[in-house]
């Protein structure tokens, strides 16, 4: 394939356990390693890319995305119901009946999963850990679809002991059913026996409990079982509702954090995706324990996707603490948009603003976190940064413009001034997934249009598939009256 030189860029290049400013400098990777970092390169080189006026930044890292185009999530902006205590997806993830498909159902997964990894490229994410999703096949449409997609995913298809419900009168109710649970984890076992370490390996398997809330303390021990066996990370939606904190502390007398640790369930690459309510969040008013001590002590990560809380008026409290206790701080994209820049200037000024303090919540720390954090949160040292010998992951973004201007400190402008579209040039494993901001994968009009037919299916049936036969309008009134 012979190398690549980058000439000329701003390269946030990765050196003794941290990244470093580089200005004007030369980076060479061949395949998909990164072979040369410095001010100056006189090796061969069979092709070379102008980074002048460029920031050439590592690839990002999403250790949490439901990769999809988000049908249920656009419905919900402002609106919703209260019972369910903002968390947004118990409006639409719950079946209809015991056995009945939740309404989203009813979106096309394969036109809705490709907008998912189209729209990761174009957000310059890299590395992603998959929600899905997908078709009701066992992992292997969206395991093709990933590959398709170029970039590095982890995924699994999820297991749980329960589901939520909705009645015919619209309560939410839960249905338990371990056997189903374990047989889900059995489906998951073969599947990742079967893919992964797939497409040059960027699919990676992950164990894959969906929700800590609908999940038995044994079947998540046995899916943290499979993952130390595999040696793969495990992840698990975690405290994303207040109430789950709450039923654990009637339940066991101790708080989710500390029922973790005490079965075991804690250490590296268990990634909990959200973690808001834990001991010391104001909501919680539990003041007895410090879970934060125990997630810094045991290595898990948190996957922190600040503008999907924000938006239903919920938050971490707060990134700053969980950092100065040694939590792995990572940053999932979570539901639409995939803007990662977006959350890492969300979760700053949140930070700041929970803090009442400017000095915490860096545009320093939540790049980590985008970048390093995520690396760790997966147990890997070669993605999320550059650096000789790390995967050709890498991000080529126009900082010479009217949105950008003149430009001090470019971590800071990136967090605080950025927009997705800046992003020009996608490399993952050394290959080009999008050049001179076009997609090369994907017909992109076609991928927006599916989209589009998938998020059109839900609504056409909405009135068929959602508990309250209602149309759509009058469960999910507009904002802006019709003309
Ligand atoms: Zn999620």
């Amino acid at each position: 394939m012979g190398r690549t030189r980058i000439d000329g860029g701003t390269i946030i290049a990765y050196r003794d356990g941290a990244h470093h400013l580089l200005r004007d400098g030369v980076l060479v990777y061949e395949g998909n390693r990164i072979v040369h970092l410095g001010a100056t390169y006189e090796g061969p080189a069979e092709r070379s890319i102008d980074a002048r006026g460029k920031l050439v930044l590592p690839g990002f890292v999403s250790t949490h995305a439901h990769v999809n185009v988000h049908e249920g999530s656009r419905l919900l902006t402002d609106v919703g119901r209260r019972d369910v205590m903002r968390s947004g997806f118990l409006n639409y993830t719950p079946n209809n009946g015991v056995a009945g498909p939740p309404y989203v159902a009813a979106a096309n997964a394969v036109d809705s999963t490709r907008f998912g990894f189209a729209q990761l490229i174009r957000n310059g994410i890299t590395t992603v850990m998959a929600f899905g999703g997908g078709a009701p096949d066992d992992g292997r449409t969206f395991a093709s679809l990933a590959g398709e997609s170029g970039i590095r995913v982890y995924y699994a298809p999820q297991a749980n002991s329960a589901v939520n419900w909705f009645t015919p009168e619209g309560q939410m109710r839960e249905h338990w059913d371990e056997a189903r649970g374990i047989a889900e984890l059995e489906a998951q076992e073969q599947f990742l026996e079967a893919h992964h370490n797939a497409h040059g390996g960027r699919l990676q398997g992950i164990v894959v409990v969906r929700n800590y809330a609908l999940a038995t303390v044994d079947l998540m021990r046995r899916g943290k079982a499979i993952a130390d066996r595999m040696e793969l990370p495990f992840t698990t939606h975690f405290c994303e509702q207040l109430f789950e904190f709450h039923r654990t502390v009637r339940d066991h007398g101790i708080t989710p954090v500390q029922l973790m640790e005490r079965e075991g369930l804690l250490g590296p690459k268990v990634i909990l995706a959200h973690a808001l309510y834990l001991a010391g969040h104001s909501y919680t008013t539990w003041t007895y324990s410090d879970d934060l001590e125990i997630l810094g002590r045991t290595g898990a990560a948190v996957s922190h996707s600040p503008v999907v809380m924000l938006r239903r008026g919920h938050a971490l409290e707060g990134f700053d603490k969980y950092l100065a206790q040694g939590v792995t701080m990572s940053m999932g994209t979570d539901v639409m948009p995939h803007d990662i820049i977006g959350e890492m200037r969300a979760g700053a000024m949140a930070c700041k603003l929970i803090a009442r303090n400017h000095e915490v919540g860096t545009s320093m720390d939540f790049y980590n976190a985008a970048t390093l954090g995520g690396a760790k949160a997966f147990g890997r040292e070669d993605i999320g940064r550059l650096a000789v010998g790390a995967k050709a992951d890498i991000l080529l973004m126009d900082f010479d413009n009217l949105q950008i201007g003149p430009v001090y400190d470019p971590i800071r402008s990136l967090v605080h001034l950025a927009s997705p579209d800046l992003i020009e040039t996608v490399i993952c494993d050394g290959v080009t997934l999008m050049a001179d901001g076009v997609l090369c994968g994907y017909d992109e009009r076609a991928v927006v249009e599916g989209g589009k037919r998938s998020f059109q299916r839900v609504l056409d049936r909405f009135p068929q598939m959602h508990w309250s036969q209602r149309p759509v309008e009058e469960e999910y009134p507009l904002g802006i009256a019709p003309w």
